[in-house]
C-alpha cells in the first residue's frame, strides 16, 4: 500500500442535515419510508489512472463523494487514493479514474461488462482481480468525458456526480428514470446523457449531462436508492456466502435489474 494517501474519514454527517435532506423528497416519493439508520460499508479506493486530474483534485473529489454518501447515513471504513490494487473485502470498492484510453469509454461504469470485456480495461491497467471480483467490486469514471475538449479543464462537480453514481451502483443502487421523458421500452439501450431533464436531480438519474451547475451541486440520493443501498450492505454483511465475489456480483445484478421510475 505504498503511495497511498489516506483522507480524513470526515465524519461530516450532521443528523439534522440528514433529516432535512430526506424530507426534501417528500413530494417525490411520499409512500417511501426512508431508512434513517447510519451504516458502514467497506473501504473505497480511488485509482489515479491519469495525470489529467491532479492529486489535490482527486482528494477533493474523494472527499465530496464521501460526503454525498455520509449525508444519507452511509459511511466508509476509509477512503484512499492508491495505485496498488489491494485485497478486496466484501464491500470494498475500487474506482479507476481513467484519462487516456485507446478505445472509446462510457462516462462511467461499474462492474464486469465494462471492464472485463468491452474495452479490456483489465489488461490495460493490469488489474489482478478475477472476473467475478471485478463484477462485484470495481468500477471506473472517464475523466475525459467530464472535462473540456479544448482546455482539458476538468469539471469537478460533474465528476463528483459521476463517481458517486458509479460507486452507488457498487452498493446496489439502481437507475432512476423520469418516465415523462424516457421510453420505458428502451431504457436499457438509452445512452447515458441522452434523456431529458428532471425536477429531482438524483445521483441515479441517467441524464446527468443535462444538469445545470447548481443542479449538480444539489443532486442527492433518492429515497428508494438510499433504502436499497442500506439493504444491500446489510445483506452482504449478513451471510457467509457473500464472502465469495461471484455471489456478490449476482446479488448486485439482481438489485440493478429493476429500474425505478419517478
Ligand atoms: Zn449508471
Amino acid at each position: 500500500m505504498n503511495r497511498r494517501t489516506f483522507l480524513q474519514t470526515g465524519l461530516t454527517l450532521a443528523a439534522s442535515a440528514f433529516l432535512e435532506h430526506c424530507d426534501g423528497y417528500s413530494t417525490l416519493e411520499q409512500s417511501i419510508e426512508i431508512d434513517h439508520s447510519i451504516i458502514t460499508a467497506g473501504n473505497i479506493y480511488f485509482y489515479p489512472g491519469t495525470d489529467m486530474i491532479t492529486s489535490q483534485e482527486l482528494s477533493t473529489l474523494a472527499e465530496r463523494v464521501q460526503s454525498n454518501f455520509n449525508n444519507v447515513g452511509i459511511e466508509f471504513k476509509s477512503i484512499s487514493i492508491t495505485k496498488d490494487f489491494p485485497q478486496l473485502d466484501r464491500l470494498d470498492l475500487v474506482l479507476l479514474c481513467i484519462g487516456y484510453f485507446p478505445a472509446p469509454l462510457e462516462r462511467g461504469y461499474f462492474g464486469g461488462n465494462g471492464i472485463n470485456r468491452d474495452n479490456n480495461i483489465k489488461s490495460f491497467f493490469k488489474i489482478p482481480y478475477d472476473e467475478f471480483l471485478i463484477s462485484a467490486n470495481v468500477g471506473y469514471i472517464n475523466i475525459t468525458a467530464t472535462s473540456s475538449e479544448t482546455t482539458r479543464k476538468i469539471n469537478l462537480e460533474k465528476m463528483t456526480v459521476v463517481a458517486t453514481h458509479e460507486l452507488a451502483h457498487g452498493l446496489g443502487a439502481r437507475h432512476l428514470f423520469n418516465k415523462e421523458c424516457e421510453d420505458e421500452e428502451n431504457i436499457f439501450t438509452i445512452n447515458f446523457g441522452e434523456s431529458c431533464q428532471t425536477d429531482h436531480p438524483s445521483f441515479m438519474i441517467t441524464d446527468i449531462s443535462t444538469l445545470t451547475k447548481s443542479e449538480l451541486k444539489t443532486a442527492s440520493f433518492d429515497p428508494t436508492n438510499i433504502n436499497a443501498m442500506k439493504k444491500f450492505i446489510r445483506v452482504i454483511l449478513s451471510d457467509e456466502k457473500y464472502a465469495y465475489p461471484q455471489n456478490r456480483a449476482h446479488l448486485r445484478k439482481r438489485y440493478l435489474s429493476e429500474p425505478i421510475f419517478i
